[in-house]
């Protein structure tokens, strides 16, 4: 009998929209589990990986990892749960993400859609800010902040583009508080 692939949501938007928060939400009503790429790699890193310095300096310069890293980390998460529905939350972030995933996980998984917190600046700014205050990341200050907004913009919203192309992408403003962003998600996930 042929083994079921698993389904994965991509869940995007700037830093500080909301996708952690959302993905919690989503784990407790619906029993995804949530992959957090970021996560993976400030573990990798933790872990004293000898990936670690790079995956350091592209965080507070607010670039990407190359994907070889990054996919790797989710494969193994996806392949040591055992589950089959997963949230992977933070990528995929730019265009060397997005071809790593077709390469290495496009025969794995089915990507079932793409959900994207949209929210302004400014917005994610202040988030990122009072994150920092407890987050102890190298990148919740503003310096790393502006970078991260800029890859974003500059890297990511063509990724969000294709998924819009291929009517997988369901966007939803990160603006209301978590409550009220996740009475929308709900609507989306009830259907799922
Ligand atoms: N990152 C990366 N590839 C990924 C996910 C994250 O290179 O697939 C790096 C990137 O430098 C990014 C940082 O990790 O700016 C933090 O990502 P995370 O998703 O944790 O930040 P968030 O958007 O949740 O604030
Ligand atoms: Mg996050």
């Amino acid at each position: 009998m042929a083994a079921v692939k698993p389904l994965v949501v991509f869940v995007l938007g700037g830093p500080g929209a909301g996708k952690g928060t959302q993905c919690a939400k989503i784990v407790e009503e619906y029993g995804f589990v949530h992959l957090s790429a970021g996560d993976l790699l400030r573990a990798e890193r933790a872990s004293g990986s000898p990936d670690g310095d790079l995956i350091q300096s592209c965080m507070k310069e607010g670039k990407i990892v190359p994907v070889e890293i990054t996919v790797n980390l989710i494969r193994k998460a996806i392949e040591a749960s055992g589950k089959g529905k997963f949230l992977v939350d933070g990528y995929p972030r730019n265009e060397d993400n997005y071809t790593g995933w077709e390469k290495y996980m496009g025969d794995r998984c089915n990507v079932g859609l793409v959900l994207f917190f949209d929210c302004p600046e400014e917005v994610c700014l202040e988030r990122a800010m009072k994150r920092g205050q407890t987050s102890g990341r190298v990148d919740d200050n503003i310096e790393s902040f502006r970078k991260r907004y800029h890859t974003y913009i500059n890297e990511t919203m063509p990724i969000v583009k294709i998924y819009q192309d291929k009517g997988k992408l369901r966007t939803i403003s990160g603006l209301p508080p978590p409550d009220e962003v996740f009475a929308e998600v709900k609507k989306i996930f009830d259907k799922l």
